[in-house]
């Protein structure tokens, strides 16, 4: 029933699902704390590999002290100290990773950017250099296999890279991650599609109109859909960020702020402000069981659309099931996005939540 009183509600407002962002969310504040904490913890390049060397050295040194008294015995308690060594390494030792610097410790992103820390791993004629990178919180930076660190949402974690082929050398890079702009600047693209959703808010000044390939490609749809008998119609295409900001409000006048925010985009987090969403027909969840809502939940990827915010995934989405709401990624990724099974949040595996 509230899904069907948002719907209506949408109705009411002159077509408005989605996301927007409130003008100024806390950027500021937020963003300078958590940098400032990052910088206690810098520089700990692993000292590891100095703790083995002691202990060999140590051994060394007893074993020339004893020396002193018989030297048949120091002989054979070199050797088995040797042949130990030996047994528990297995691994040609000389020839592994003994030390990993990098080219920084602290790494600052806003969401949605990418940094990649230098590695310098030594010796450097060591065989076997792979790294092995690792993120302890995977909803805030992302890591490749390659050192590409990608923020993800505000917060900080800690990427680390080991030698595979020696475990107990590694390193560390403090990353924090810190809001996109809100209402200058460029909008987001991630893996080359852009964004707009409560993560990821579009500038103020991103106003492109309705994009032509959306638009054509949604006429080619609508003629292979009308020579099927059905009609589908767009309701609401392109909103600008001061549209949203109106309508946003409005529904927050009616159904408070929680609510609204499940149904409706703050300003700058709309994507119909990209100019590649639409609403189409009813703008309701009764859209979902006509003849026009089943054809383009099954063929609208064929033409480059995606249902958006499918049911059940409002918790990654961030958005109540919108059967009439379709997002334009051209055919090939419309293609790939549909056949994973999974909503764009997951395909990118990006988060949509407000800051606040
Ligand atoms: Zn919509």
């Amino acid at each position: 029933m509230k899904k069907t009183a948002a719907a209506l509600l949408l109705c009411l407002g002159l077509t408005a699902c989605s996301p927007i962002e409130e003008g100024a969310v806390p950027a500021g504040g937020d963003i300078e704390t958590s940098s400032s904490s990052v910088s206690e913890n810098t520089t700990e390049p692993e000292t590891t590999e100095g703790t083995t060397e002691t202990t060999t050295e140590n051994i060394i040194a007893e074993t020339t002290a004893e020396s002193e008294t018989t030297a048949e015995e120091v002989t054979t308690e070199t050797e088995s100290v040797i042949s130990e060594t030996a047994s528990e390494t297995v691994i040609d030792t000389e020839n592994r990773p003994e030390s990993i610097t990098l080219s920084t410790y602290e790494i600052q992103l806003t969401v949605g950017e990418k940094k990649m820390p230098i590695v310098t791993m030594l010796p450097a004629d060591c065989p076997d250099k792979s790294e092995i990178w690792e993120s302890d919180d995977t909803a805030v930076a992302r890591v490749d296999g390659y050192g590409n660190i990608t923020g993800i949402s505000e917060g900080s974690c800690t990427v680390t890279v080991t030698a595979a082929a020696n475990k107990s050398v590694s390193a560390s890079v403090k990353v924090t991650v810190t809001a996109p702009p809100q209402t200058h600047g460029e909008p987001t693209y991630i893996d080359g599609i852009l964004i707009a959703n409560k993560t990821y808010a579009l500038p103020e000044d991103y106003n492109p109109g309705v994009q032509p390939e959306a638009e054509a490609a949604f006429k080619e749809m609508q003629s292979a859909a009308w020579n099927e008998g059905l009609n589908i119609w767009i309701a609401s295409g392109f909103r600008s960020y001061e549209y949203q900001s109106g309508l946003y409000q409005r529904y927050v006048n009616r159904s408070g702020k929680e609510e609204a925010d499940r149904y409706s985009a703050r300003p700058g987090h709309s994507e119909h402000q990209t100019g590649l969403a639409f609403d189409l027909n009813s703008i309701d969840d009764s859209f979902a069981d006509t003849a026009e809502g089943k054809w383009v939940a099954e063929h609208c990827h064929e033409y480059g659309f995606i249902i958006r915010y499918p049911k059940g995934k409002e918790d990654i989405t961030g958005y109540i099931y919108e059967p009439w709401h379709i997002r334009y990624l051209g055919k090939e990724t419309a293609e790939k996005v549909f056949n994973s099974g999974l909503t764009l949040e997951e395909y990118l595996g990006i988060t949509s939540v407000y800051a606040e």
